[in-house]
């Protein structure tokens, strides 16, 4: 759309975003377990004087693996340098990368399931003993040189755990999975935003629109920001749970919080493939999105809504899901 075409919209939404963010773990809401373990974690290494272990996040989009990386680097007291697997294709990136780590600094790594091979390889021996090997020149005569760097902490996030190999896994002394929040904890992250944004929101807006975000902070966040639009243009800026509905069908989000990809992904399903078992590419054809997409970004969600199942065959409808659509199911439909 055009506001996404935009780029200096765009820009301020990830200002807000980062406007947004918690900088503390007394201030980051929900996953009360990960948030415990990781305390533990963080203060048993500073009491000791230690450099703390290397820390996995995985999970769906916009739960607060970032967050909590950097969260990890502020209790530290710590610098954070931020990159990304795909940004990290040659290994000498990811060698200045390191190089240039200052004692006790956070490394975070999005996305670090699509780091290249070789990156990989290096990453390995500075996790567990602080140096890369930097190989000079090519063929026969080529040498590796080993480099001392300083000790740091690395935080590795990822949508999928399942794609990281077993070796760099190993090399993580914490792994934490991120769960779905309840509208409980959606509707704290919502009146926290609110409150720093300076948005009028009523106790049963915030009902309305943590219903509607897909477990998800960063979801929660971003429909806050639409309906206050629509409550400042339409109304006297009041985010009611009227204004909510109306704001939220301006905008394609469902009753349970499907924005229109999901219900394309549910649809597909459903209407050209009889409800399954279908494969996970057969479906991304059929919507016209990646793979990645459907698998990384709708169908956990839709897992989670029970409306649909992985089974060893592919996926199928639940249902619930032919439900969702106002369709009967057929009989062999799981429950
Ligand atoms: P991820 O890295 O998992 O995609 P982020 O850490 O970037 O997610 O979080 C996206 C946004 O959601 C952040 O800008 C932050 O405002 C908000 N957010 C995420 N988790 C929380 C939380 N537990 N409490 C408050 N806000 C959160």
């Amino acid at each position: 759309d055009e506001v996404a075409l935009d780029p200096h919209r765009q820009a301020t939404e990830q200002d807000v975003e980062r406007t947004l963010r918690p900088h503390h773990l007394a201030e980051f809401i929900g996953q009360p377990r990960v948030r415990e373990q990781l305390e533990l974690v963080l203060r048993g290494a500073l009491n000791r004087g230690d450099q703390p272990d290397h820390v996995l996040f995985s999970g769906p989009p916009g739960l607060g693996k970032t967050s909590l990386a950097m969260i990890i680097a502020a209790e530290l007291g710590a610098a954070i340098r931020v990159t990304s697997g795909p940004a990290l294709e040659r290994p000498g990136d990811l060698a200045a990368m390191l190089s240039n780590l200052a004692e006790g600094d956070v490394l975070f790594i999005d996305e670090i399931h699509r780091i290249a091979r070789p990156a990989e390889e290096m990453l390995y021996l500075a996790m567990e003993d602080y140096r890369v090997d930097v190989v000079v020149g090519k063929g026969p005569g080529a040498t590796s040189i080993p480099l001392e760097i300083a000790p740091f902490t690395l935080v590795g996030a990822t949508t999928r755990s399942g794609a990281l190999t077993g070796p760099l896994r190993d090399r993580f002394g914490f792994t934490a999975h991120m769960e779905f929040y309840v509208p409980a904890e959606l509707e704290q992250v919502l009146r926290r935003s609110a409150g720093i944004l300076g948005v009028d929101l009523r106790d049963d807006g915030a009902v309305e629109i943590a219903r509607r975000s897909r477990g998800t902070p960063r979801i929660a966040n971003r429909l806050l920001r639409r309906v206050r639009d629509y409550a400042e243009v339409r109304s006297d800026g009041a985010v009611t749970r009227e204004i909510a509905r109306a704001a939220l069908e301006v905008y394609d989000v469902d009753e349970i919080g499907l924005d229109r990809l999901d219900r394309a992904v549910l649809g597909a399903l459903v209407h050209s493939f009889g409800g399954g078992p279908v494969g996970i590419s057969s479906m991304a054809v059929a919507v016209g999105e990646e793979s990645t997409t459907v698998e990384e970004v709708c169908e956990p969600f839709l897992v989670r809504a029970g409306l649909l199942a992985r089974t060893p065959r592919g996926r199928v409808a639940t249902a619930a899901g032919w439900a969702h659509l106002g369709l009967p199911a057929p009989e062999n439909a799981p429950g």
